[in-house]
């Protein structure tokens, strides 16, 4: 494993003023303006979680680049500047339109489960589930990372440059740095002990002990190289290559700092799994809204099916013309229903057969919406419908819950001059991934495999989502693309965890039935029902003139609980961190962010209107 550089190239925090920025080190006074939620214009658009991650990704549409290699700048980049929800550890779902086809195509490129892998592996002796956290930070919940064979691939069908090429403004980003804002910082805090446990990710993202100022610049020299590596010897210097047997020392003999409390459990990662790993080209999932095409990505994710159930669900009744009580109250209920049915029947297609046209078709849209009530919300958790079914409207017993699902990731939108779009939901899984830090590599490791049930949930039925070797834990990644008499019309897509799913469905909701511009769409206050007791909201959504109208209805609301074992810890009580693009008339894209939820969106565009 190649040891850290410790002085020029472990990652350096270097406070300094902008005076001294400007004066010391020209190269850093280009301290990225404000964050910009909207942007409108032409040429092609970006919005992502990072200033510099849009910035990369506009430079490269500038250059004629398509969608897709901005996309792979954009990526890259996040991987420095948003290293606890991105990067080449990690992997996600890129959904593409291709212009030149008039199609959308998918790739996935979700972490799989090593051979050694088994239905057991997060059980203990005794046979009962390992507590939730201590499969989080450990070896054993890294899955084989799928992200950096996802770029290569939406670049060998879409790209017009090479993966070198659209590494180097991530290369640039990591040799100069970024500056440190708060949610940097606070994220940077709410992994503080985890990250002490490990000696590589201590240095890299607590130099000194202490976490980073706001203000001052972090640089990621270790992963400029390893972007270089990349660069220079492909996707193999991870999938087979020298990355990939430091990739494989350390979720296996973990890089533990010699104070290390953390007793973590190895991984089971071989260069063997790193070499068999292959993304998946798939076709996507699609339903019909409302005289919109909507595609979204097919399992391995549960993101498309169970948006386009739930979409299908509501388009039985004329939500536009009820009044937003009404509305609301169907939105709820049918991702209740379609949680139901996610949580029963979705898993990796290889070792599932999941009933994906049946789930998807309107006669299992009618069997379900027919339990809607219009004067009382369902009790929760309800049955799964019958996909196989008749339509008639089987009453809901009692059903099951879904399993542990974190809340952090990212999504980006892109557009290009030719029309081409991407949607790209990709992740190391929990913020921080599995704390472990690739010595000497400057990227975290994911924990993707916690994403499966531990221990069966389906009661007496089989249970989609447990682990097996070279399986894909099921996600509810959503990136989704709308088309309007065949033309791009949305783009849009969230992190969240099982959220996703019910922040895609509201945002299409505010957009589609309530008439909402798109930024409106996206900074609206969310309530997400996932076939629980209680729907899960925003505070903001407490605050809204319908809550009560709900509350009526037998709806309960609950904030998620934001408290901590660490008093100084704030947990966001945010759903959500979505961007979309919408396409508007003569080629002008309008390109929308978050305003503030974790931090803001930067979004960009390459003409501005
Ligand atoms: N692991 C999650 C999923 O695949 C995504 C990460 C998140 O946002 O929680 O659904």
């Amino acid at each position: 494993m190649r040891a850290p550089r410790r002085f020029s190239s472990v990652l350096s925090v270097v406070a300094l003023t902008a005076a001294g920025l400007a004066g010391a080190t020209p190269a850093l006074a280009d301290t990225p303006p404000a964050k910009q939620a909207v942007a409108r214009g032409f040429g092609g658009a970006v919005v992502s979680d990072t200033v510099e991650s849009t910035r990369a990704g506009l430079a490269v549409l500038r250059r004629g680049g398509t969608a897709a290699d901005a996309a792979v700048a954009v990526a890259a980049t996040l991987g420095v500047t948003d290293p606890y929800v991105a990067g080449i550890g990690g992997g996600g779902y890129f959904v593409f339109y291709d212009a030149r086809r008039h199609r959308v195509f998918t790739i996935d490129g979700r972490e799989t489960t090593p051979a050694a892998g088994d239905e057991r592996m997060f059980t203990d002796a005794a046979g009962n589930p390992l507590a939730f956290p201590t499969a989080v930070t450990s070896g054993l919940g890294v899955g084989v990372p799928g992200n950096l064979a996802t770029w290569q691939r939406a670049l060998d069908r879409w790209g017009r440059f090479s993966l070198a090429d659209n590494l180097r403004p991530a290369i640039d980003v990591a040799d100069r740095g970024f500056v440190v804002d708060a949610t940097f910082r606070e994220q940077t805090r709410q992994n503080q002990t985890r990250f002490a446990q490990f000696s590589s990710t201590r240095e890299l993202f607590l130099p000194g002990g202490a976490l980073p100022e706001v203000g001052s610049v972090l640089r990621n020299p270790d992963l400029a190289d390893t972007y270089r590596e990349i660069a220079r010897h492909g996707t193999r210097a991870l999938y087979g290559g020298a990355i990939g047997r430091d990739t494989v020392t350390a979720q296996r003999d973990l890089p533990l700092a010699p104070d290390a409390t953390l007793v973590p459990i190895p991984g089971r990662m071989t260069l063997a799994d790193l070499r068999a790993y292959r993304t998946i080209d798939r076709d996507p999932t699609h339903v019909a809204y409302r005289g919109l095409d909507v595609y979204g990505m097919a399992p391995s994710s549960s993101g498309g099916i169970t948006v386009g159930e739930s979409l299908n669900i509501m388009e039985r009744f004329d939500l536009g013309r009820l009044d937003r009580v009404s509305a609301l109250h169907r939105y709820l209920e049918a991702t209740r229903l379609a949680f139901a049915d996610r949580n029963r029947y979705i898993g990796d297609p290889a070792f599932v057969d999941v009933p994906q046209r049946a789930l998807l078709s309107d006669r299992f849209a009618r069997q379900r919406a027919c339990l809607i009530n219009p004067a009382q919300a369902l009790t929760s958790p309800v049955a799964p419908g019958d996909p196989n079914g008749s339509a008639a409207c089987t009453p809901a017993s009692s059903g099951a819950a879904a399993g542990n699902e974190g809340a952090h990731t990212n999504h980006f939108v892109v557009s290009d001059r030719w029309g081409n779009v991407v949607s790209y939901t990709n992740t190391i899984e929990q913020l921080g991934g599995s704390g472990i830090v690739v010595p000497g590599r400057g990227f975290l490791l994911n924990n993707e495999l916690t994403d499966f049930n531990f221990a069966p949930t389906q009661g007496t039925a089989p249970d989609p989502n447990l682990p097996a070797a070279g399986k894909r834990p099921r996600s509810s990644m959503s990136p989704t693309i709308v088309l309007r008499h065949g033309q791009p019309f949305l783009a849009v897509g969230s992190p969240g965890g099982a959220t996703i799913i019910t922040t895609v469905v509201q945002i299409l909701f505010n957009r589609v039935d309530l008439g909402m511009s798109l930024p409106e769409a996206i900074a609206a206050p969310r309530a997400s029902q996932r076939n629980a007791a209680t729907t899960q909201v925003e505070p903001a959504f407490l605050a809204l003139p319908t809550t009560p109208g709900l509350q009526a209805l037998g709806h309960a609301f609950a904030i998620r609980d934001t408290s901590s074992l660490d008093p100084t810890i704030r947990i966001s009580p945010d759903i959500g961190v979505a961007s979309g693009l919408e396409f508007l008339r003569g080629g002008e894209v309008l390109a929308a962010g978050e305003p503030t939820r974790r931090g803001g969106s930067s979004a960009g565009v390459v003409f501005p209107r």
